[in-house]
């Protein structure tokens, strides 16, 4: 590490940061005691903390967003020369960047045409869900204005998004939620079991169907959208069964429904394709992205959608109400843009897309291999760097397993300067898939590092 901190000064932020920080997603409880984290630098996958210790990071700062790794210095020089230009400007102007960078973005999204520009996937999802229920007054007299979610899937931290959340322990404590919003079945065939009716064979098929059963139970003069993760993040990462997609995009074909994609961790290369939909041959009808969109260089999310979708907005000029009525203050800032242009070089130029392919059956290979060895885990899953193991306490029965083991883990891990996730199950407290997402650059090194860590904290988890 090389950062210009003295051991007085650290300590002087370690103090200010347990005094006056409140931490993402964490009882501070410890930290009266105990010394909060502090990372103080990155270079490629690693990163340092306040003691100068070295971790090898395999969650792409935590929460799958640094796709093109840390340190990029490419990245700093463009949006210090564009910041030095013109930092910001908002409202209906454009940006060199803004314009750019949603060409570049639309040439890899075929029948996309259109890309709005916010900061975070939760906003990016919040206007996607004001899109709907826009079209529903204007088209539909306010009758199609549902929005359809998912069991297990994520959309976001805003009351509205969590009203779109089918992970309960996240939502729990928050409501009254926002009305329309309407839970499908999950589609983790590992989890049949616990569906009623699920058959042996064609599961696909079969979870495709029960969405279409909620929209006729619901009327589907009454449902607008269809939001869905193409491969589920915090809900366990779950790759969905054969024939699921097919069925859903006809279901939504058969019904006007839109399909919207929420793209927040498998865009922009995370699973060795430019978004995840692409594995699939969906045709969207929005698309919202946001982590690796600039690999967390600068705060940056997007809304994109179809020609078809953005002509109903702009159909009747001579309507006040009929435009996207709509802003985001920093939606307007061009380090933003600026920032994802040049990760979108760089994993163009370095052939990150093709890496992550190659790494991401590397990395499937080493966690069969540890599913071989310790009957914890249940199944691995997962698709290009964007990986999972189910831990159950008993294969047979797939009983999860106690969430404190995956912490322990995750704990072990960390010890060992290897930085692991545990994602949440829909049950409160359950902490039951380990998740690993490192960045599109990890080597075969890398990754043999990551899970002989994981054999080893498993061993000492389970002993
Ligand atoms: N969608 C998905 C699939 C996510 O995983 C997340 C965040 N983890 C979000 C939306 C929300 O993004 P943000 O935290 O940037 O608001």
């Amino acid at each position: 590490m090389d950062g210009n901190f003295s051991s007085n000064d650290i300590s002087a932020v370690v103090d200010a940061d347990r005094k006056h920080v409140w931490h993402h997603l964490i009882q501070h409880k410890p930290f009266e005691t105990g010394e909060p984290r502090i990372i103080v630098e990155g270079k490629g996958m690693l990163v340092w903390d306040q003691n100068g210790k070295e971790h090898l990071d395999a969650v792409s700062g935590g929460v799958w967003t640094v796709n093109v790794g840390y340190g990029r210095e490419s990245i700093a020089d463009v949006v210090r020369d564009q910041l030095a230009k013109l930092n910001y400007f908002a409202g209906s102007a454009g940006s060199i960047p803004g314009a750019l960078f949603a060409e570049k973005l639309l040439s890899k999204m075929p029948g996309m045409t259109r890309c709005y520009y916010a900061n975070s996937g939760s906003e990016a999802n919040e206007k996607a869900f004001k899109l709907v229920r826009q079209i529903a007054a204007k088209r539909y007299g306010g009758k199609k204005h549902k929005i359809l979610y998912r069991d297990r899937d994520y959309h976001g931290t805003t009351i509205t998004a969590l009203s779109a959340t089918g992970q309960d322990e996240r939502a729990a404590q928050y409501g009254p939620f926002t009305p329309g919003f309407v839970r499908v079945p999950h589609c983790l065939e590992y989890r049949k079991h616990e569906q009623d009716g699920a058959p042996a064979e064609n599961y696909g098929e079969w979870a495709a169907n029960q969405i279409e059963e909620v929209i006729l139970r619901e009327g589907p003069e009454t449902v607008g959208a269809l939001c869905l993760e193409p491969i589920t993040a915090g809900g366990g990462v779950i790759t969905p069964p054969d024939g699921y997609w097919e069925r859903v995009q006809e279901i939504c074909t058969k019904y006007d429904i839109l399909l919207h994609i929420d793209e927040v961790v498998c865009g922009v290369g995370r699973t060795g394709t430019w978004f995840g939909y692409q594995h699939y041959g969906i045709k969207p009808d929005m698309v919202t992205m946001a982590k690796g969109v600039a690999s967390g260089y600068a705060a940056i999310s997007c809304l994109v959608t179809t020609e078809e979708v953005f002509d109903m907005f702009k159909d009747d000029p001579s309507d006040p109400m009929s435009y996207f009525r709509d802003i985001s203050t920093f939606g307007g800032c061009t380090a933003g843009p600026a920032a994802a242009l040049e990760n979108m070089r760089i994993i163009e130029d370095e052939n990150l897309l093709e890496n992550t392919t190659a790494m991401g059956e590397y990395m499937l290979d080493n966690l069969h291999a540890l599913a071989d060895k310790h009957p914890i885990i249940g199944q691995v899953r997962g698709k290009g760097l964007f990986l999972g193991c189910e831990l159950v306490a008993d294969r047979t029965t797939r009983e999860p397993a106690n969430e404190k083991i995956a912490q322990a883990i995750v704990g072990d891990c960390m010890q060992q300067g290897v930085i692991i996730g545990a994602t949440n199950r829909s049950l409160p407290g359950k902490n039951n898939t380990l998740c690993f997402s490192p960045a599109l650059i990890a080597t075969k090194d890398d990754i043999d590092n990551i899970t002989n860590a994981v054999d080893a904290a498993i061993t000492r988890a389970t002993a």
